[in-house]
């Protein structure tokens, strides 16, 4: 038997072997009640051993090479030090508690990245004189992607987060073997041998491939959250039905009334400004802590809304949602349109001859200007970025150079500290865990609040100004095996804040469940000014003078439909809330009342809840036509 005969035999050996087990591990979980979806889950259980038999069949090559001509000893060199630089970095993955992502951690993890690819490139050079550049290219193609990968800090502190970065170096590295041997059309690896291991590389990159297996075993990748644990099962489709029983869901009764109530009472309501303060990634339980001791007590002056709903857990998403009140899966973003395409409520105010001023404190990240920042100028005549680092007292300084009080005027006001990552502010600790140091940075953003109520004090324009505390979406700790936001529609990512402090109007606590897709028309009722047909929330006027309505009677949140990270759909009416999932029909469903951790699904239990919020989810596809 030759070398190459015998090398065919060792790498396809192994690779059946690894599909075996892959099958295998795919009947056992799902005879145990892990894997519902079995087909689904099927082929990247065999991809993934499948890939790991390639790379035992690799590793197995300079053995059975044994007595060939090749300088095996330095082929053995190359494969230790890859292996070495591997294992230095999952090493640092694994230490480093994933959000306190420090910058000695991204220096870390760069030279890392760096030796691999000088091994990489170098070592091919070394072992092959006659064709340099093939080695070069080779070698490159090692480390080229995960490189591409880390190129924005965004997406590298999200695939940090991933579990399977372990596996992604490795397919990396087998990828760049494959083709390191394929240029050098060197006799050591079988032609057959190539090919195959081509095929499984292509089939392991497929984003789902790895990460519903990851979301297996860790349940927090980016792409894929259904949880299995929360054995999730399929249901019928959004019904496409002509019922008109839940239209009402878009229409608050007795809203000519308040209208002409409020009208009476505040004849120069025209002349009233906005200040609309968001605290980024704010957890409304926080509201009534000592964490955000002048938020605790400004909720007691007006509306509390204790059931509102961020329409996304991210930030550009839901900003473009609650500024243009439109559903996500109905924003332009989705339509892959230009913003401008709906009017926003800054246009809108401008055009009534409000100033309309816009100050965030999110700044330009490592590599230049925010791509989030430019996707939130919603039609501001001013809108004012953050400095590099962000702080919400210079924040506030900006609102106060920029805002003249004495107009009236709509400002936007971003208090971006809470976004990851975490600072120490005041007196906690750099080596404090997350949520302190997150709960630092509300503590410090709701000092920068109450700077605000005490200009608005200053100038005279406490008692002509609304003001609105609201949050754009949540933040996890860990809960449900996720952190930060935009990985899930769970409560801790998309319950927020939402208080309404109106001058005339009496505060009060509202239970019914509402949206921040709701603000700008009640914010433009309150002006009087008509919202544009184009707007989808619902003026929560009758809500604000009388807090007991039981209207509205359902909130959601909702991807845009070319969201790669997952694509779902949310429905509550307050107690029951529905997770639909669009691509696999299979949803879950919480009693938020019981269980407000959203632990246990029981859709099973409770199908006709979860039927009724699927006709709330077609009544609201009605709405947004
Ligand atoms: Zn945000």
């Amino acid at each position: 038997m030759t070398a190459n005969t015998t090398l065919r035999a060792v790498i396809g050996a192994a690779i059946l072997a690894g599909v075996g087990l892959g099958a295998v591990e795919a009947v056992v979980l799902n005879a145990t009640g892990r894997l519902p979806d079995l087909l689904g889950l099927l082929w990247p259980l065999c991809i993934r051993w499948a890939g790991v038999g390639g790379l035992l069949g690799l590793a197995a090559y300079p053995v059975a090479l044994a007595g060939s001509r090749l300088r095996k000893h330095r082929l053995l060199w190359w494969i230790a030090a890859v292996v070495i630089a591997m294992s230095v970095f999952y090493l640092l993955w694994k230490t480093a508690r994933p959000t306190q992502l420090t910058r000695w951690h991204q220096a870390a993890i760069w030279a890392v990245y760096a030796a691999l690819a000088t091994v990489s490139i170098a070592a091919p050079v070394v072992l092959c004189r006659r064709r340099p550049w093939r080695n070069v290219l080779a070698g490159a193609a090692i480390v080229a992607s995960p490189i591409v990968s880390l190129i924005d800090p965004v997406h590298l502190r999200e695939i940090y987060l991933s579990l399977n970065i372990g596996q992604l170096v490795i397919a990396m590295s087998l990828a760049g073997i494959g083709v390191y041997t394929w240029l050098r059309r060197q006799a050591y690896v079988p032609p057959a041998g190539r090919s195959l291991v081509v095929v499984i590389l292509l089939a392991w990159m497929v984003p789902g491939a790895r990460d519903d297996v990851a979301s297996l075993y860790f349940g927090s990748t980016r792409f894929e959250f259904v949880e299995l644990r929360l054995r999730p099962i399929r249901i019928p489709p959004i019904p496409d039905s002509s019922q008109t029983e839940y239209l009402d869901l878009f229409d608050v009764p007795g809203h000519a009334a308040a209208r002409a109530t409020w009208r009476s009472r505040r004849p120069n309501a025209a002349r009233m400004s906005i200040l609309w303060v968001t605290v980024d990634a704010m957890r409304p339980e926080l509201v009534d802590s000592d964490t955000a001791p002048t938020i605790r007590d400004f909720a007691k002056q007006g509306t509390w809304f204790r059931n509102a709903f961020a329409q996304s857990s991210s930030t550009a998403m839901s900003t473009e949602s609650f500024f243009r009140s439109r559903y996500p899966a109905s924003t332009s973003f989705a339509q892959g349109k230009p913003p401008g395409r709906y009017p926003s409520l800054a246009e809108v105010l401008r055009a009534r001859g409000h100033q309309a001023i816009g100050v965030t404190g999110m700044g330009a990240n490592l590599f230049g200007p925010n791509k989030v920042f430019a996707r939130m100028q919603h039609g501001f005549e001013k809108f004012v970025p953050g400095l590099k680092a962000t702080d919400a007292n210079d924040t506030v300084d900006q609102l106060i150079a920029n805002v003249d009080p004495a107009r009236p005027f709509f400002v936007w006001i971003h208090l971006f500290d809470p976004h990851v990552p975490y600072v120490p502010r005041g007196d906690v600790d750099t080596a404090a865990s997350d949520r302190v140091r997150y709960e630092g940075e509300i503590r410090y953003a709701d000092a920068g609040f109450g700077r605000l109520l005490a200009w608005l004090d200053e100038h005279g324009a406490t008692d002509r100004t609304i003001v609105v505390v609201n949050a754009d979406h949540g933040e996890a700790f860990g809960e449900h095996g996720r952190y930060f936001h935009a990985t899930s529609f769970f409560d801790v990512q998309i319950h927020v804040p939402l208080i309404i402090r109106v001058p005339g109007i009496a505060p009060g606590r509202v239970a019914a469940p509402v949206g921040n897709v709701d603000v700008a028309p009640t914010l433009l009722e309150l002006v009087g000014v008509d919202a544009p047909d184009t707007m989808q929330g619902r003026s929560l006027l009758p809500t604000l003078l009388d807090p007991a309505l039981p209207y509205p009677r359902a909130a959601f949140a909702e991807s845009p439909h070319d969201w790669t990270w997952f694509q779902f759909r949310v429905a509550t009416d307050g107690r029951w809330k529905l997770h639909y999932d669009l691509r696999t029909g299979l949803a879950q469903l919480f009693d938020r009342s019981n269980d407000p951790g959203e632990r246990v699904n029981v859709v099973a239990s409770h199908r006709k809840e979860a039927e009724r919020l699927l006709e709330f989810l077609a009544a609201l596809d009605r709405h947004c036509r």
